[in-house]
């Protein structure tokens, strides 16, 4: 069973009087433990489909399910439960809050969640060990280069244990060498733990360690073909 279906999601806009399909007519089964990547040129419509996939916004038409159950459209509250227990977020500008050091911004889902203090710090060591920086809790994100950061809002998405990660253009703003640690951590997490990860990139250092791109054209999703590694 997939773990997240859509059938016919359509998705508009109005702006001044023009209605904007920002999605047309989408069908889509994301599996578990893929990592997919969603390509396309600017305004085709990756962060609306991010956005409905990441259970940030609802769609005007079409069915989804999530883990094999509906999701309706009209409860925001299922939805923002489910996001919070089930969804990490990955984005290009590591979007980790400024005053917060590297621990504070991971334990901060956590907090959300209500999870007890004790088992907090236990996940919140075990996630910054699993990036790889163990030691580096204290530093605020402006004391640490632009693969450190982004490690820390992977660990941020992964230690509430997400069945799925949603990453916007996760390495456009690393040079070579980090985008590919961050690369490899993504795999290695899907692999290990059966997370899924859904991509919005243009990154062909990404792409080819994708199990397949989904490119969108005007709102239209064409699907590419599944390849093995
Ligand atoms: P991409 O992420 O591929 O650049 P988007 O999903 O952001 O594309 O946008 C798809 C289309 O929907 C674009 O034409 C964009 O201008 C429009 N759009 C997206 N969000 C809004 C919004 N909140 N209000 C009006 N138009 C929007
Ligand atoms: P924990 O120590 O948090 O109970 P595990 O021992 O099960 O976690 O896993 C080791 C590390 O792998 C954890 O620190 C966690 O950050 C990461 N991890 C666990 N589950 C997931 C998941 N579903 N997706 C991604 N990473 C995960």
């Amino acid at each position: 069973e997939p773990l997240m279906s859509l059938r016919g999601i359509s998705k508009s806009f109005t702006l001044g009087g023009n209605t904007i399909h920002a999605l047309r007519n989408v069908d889509l089964a994301v599996l578990r433990g893929e990592i997919a990547a969603i390509t396309g040129p600017s305004g085709s419509g990756k962060s609306t489909l991010l956005n409905l996939c990441g259970l940030l916004d609802t769609a005007d038409g079409g069915e989804m399910l999530y883990a094999g159950q509906p999701l309706p459209a009209a409860d925001d509250a299922r939805k923002t439960l489910l996001r919070r227990q089930t969804i990490g977020f990955v984005f290009q500008s590591f979007n980790l809050v400024p005053v917060m050091n590297a621990y504070d911004n991971v334990d901060f889902p956590l907090y959300l969640l209500g999870v007890p203090a004790a088992e907090r710090v236990r996940r919140v060591n075990g996630a910054l060990e699993r990036v790889g920086l163990a030691g580096l809790g204290k530093h605020r994100p402006d004391q640490l280069s632009g693969g450190q950061r982004q490690r820390v809002a992977i660990a941020r998405a992964i230690v509430k244990h997400p069945q799925l990660v949603i990453a916007d253009e996760p390495t456009a703003n690393l040079d070579a060498a980090t985008a590919a640690q961050i690369i490899a951590l993504m795999k290695d997490l899907a692999h290990e733990h059966g997370t899924t990860f859904l991509v919005a990139t243009h990154d062909d250092r990404m792409l080819g360690h994708c199990d397949r791109a989904l490119a969108l054209a005007d709102g239209v999703l064409l699907e590419g073909a599944r390849h093995a590694h």
